[in-house]
């Protein structure tokens, strides 16, 4: 039936359209003769953050590292505990524990994979110092509400927005609720550079201008470290391309939100499917996951038919084996999560046609 091999992302074919321009890009950087932290992260800088109410804006190494940074910045007492959700991508995590502050998972809402303030106040106590919020697959947590709790109980607000470029509530944007935005743009992200980048967003100027020295060895003069820094900057040809891929950001969104449209609209009825609520501008759908109970054999059935799906994620992190003995405890709503999440397809390299494809692909399998 479905003779068409369908992808669960091409980065050759979402990079096509922007070829000429990087290769201008790259160019223009190799003959300019300054290759990290120059004009182009200055100017990648700027628009990102003219695109953010122009809050303050940092180029970084990763999306790990604009967590870790973001988390240093505040200087918690040492094994400080922070809130973060128990079902989400393992670096949200794993800055806290390099950040040297003890992880505390919190489960989600089943529905929206997000926070709740219920969960919240459960697992909060006088040891915590901040909240990691994770706006996972592209959805935003209820963040009014998260920064209302954080503010009664002083506590700061970290936000990971590795999946949530340009979400918004009531026109704020991810990344502008919290103390810190701290944003990943791996190649696969909604907005996703060539190689590894990240950037931090935040609102006050102290906390600026300590970032700006911790990401270059703690130095505000050359030479002269005022803190004990890291080496986490963001260079000149990734931020070319960042540039470059940013003046299209809408379209890839309106792009993603039309194929999330259409999987509601072809997936409706099936009892079997657990989806979040539909598309809006609290989401811009970095992935579109469904739960499925047998989700492993209606995996492999999707692949007979041509259809390749991914899983986001396979491990809960409560379970992954380097965390167990950090991690302890019982998370069965993220377990369940981890379990039964299958990720469809639903990139700028998939028209409608694929996205009906799939749909029909996976009714037929589920009857
Ligand atoms: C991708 C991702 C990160 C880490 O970003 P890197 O750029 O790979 O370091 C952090 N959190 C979440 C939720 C992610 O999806």
């Amino acid at each position: 039936m479905n003779s068409k091999l369908i992808p669960y992302e091409d980065l050759k074919k979402v990079n096509a359209p922007y070829f000429g321009a990087l290769v201008q890009r790259s160019k223009s950087v190799i003959e300019g003769g300054w290759y990290v932290l120059g004009k182009a992260v200055e100017n990648f800088e700027k628009e990102f953050s003219t695109l953010h109410g122009g809050y303050h804006c940092l180029g970084v190494a990763s999306g790990l590292d604009a967590l870790i940074l973001g988390l240093v910045a505040f200087d918690f007492p040492k094994g400080s505990k922070v809130l973060v959700p128990s079902n989400t991508y393992i670096a949200s995590i794993l800055s806290i524990i390099r950040a040297d502050l003890t992880p505390v998972l919190v489960e989600p809402d089943p529905k929206t994979y997000n926070l709740t303030v219920e969960g919240l106040r459960k697992q909060y106590d006088k040891d915590c110092v901040a909240i990691l919020p994770v706006h996972l697959y592209g959805r935003l947590n209820p963040m009014p509400e998260i920064v209302e709790f954080a503010k009664e109980n002083n506590l700061k607000v970290i936000e990971d927005c590795a999946q949530s470029h340009f979400a918004e509530i009531n026109g704020v944007k991810s990344g502008m609720f919290g103390d810190i935005g701290a944003f990943s743009f791996y190649p696969t992200k909604n907005l996703g550079a060539l190689g590894d980048a990240g950037a931090i967003i935040c609102k006050d100027s102290e906390v600026y201008n300590k970032l700006k020295a911790l990401r270059n060895y703690g130095s505000e003069k050359k030479y002269h470290n005022k803190y004990v820094g890291w080496n986490s900057r963001l260079d000149e040809i990734q931020a070319g391309f960042l540039s470059e891929k940013l003046q299209d950001y809408q379209k890839v969104i309106d792009h993603k939100r039309n194929l999330a449209t259409i999987y509601f609209e072809e997936l409706k009825g099936i009892e079997t499917l657990t989806l979040p609520a539909p598309a809006g501008a609290d989401h811009v759908w970095h992935i579109f996951n469904i739960l499925l109970k047998d989700r492993d054999r209606i995996k492999e059935k999707l692949a007979e038919k041509g259809i390749l799906t991914e899983i986001h994620y396979p491990v809960a992190p409560n379970l992954q084996e380097g965390y167990r003995s950090i991690l302890a405890g019982n998370y069965p709503i993220s377990e369940k999560i981890h379990a039964e999440t299958l990720s469809l397809p639903i990139s700028t390299c998939h028209s409608e046609d694929d996205i009906r494809s799939v749909s029909n692909a996976l009714i037929e399998i589920l009857n």
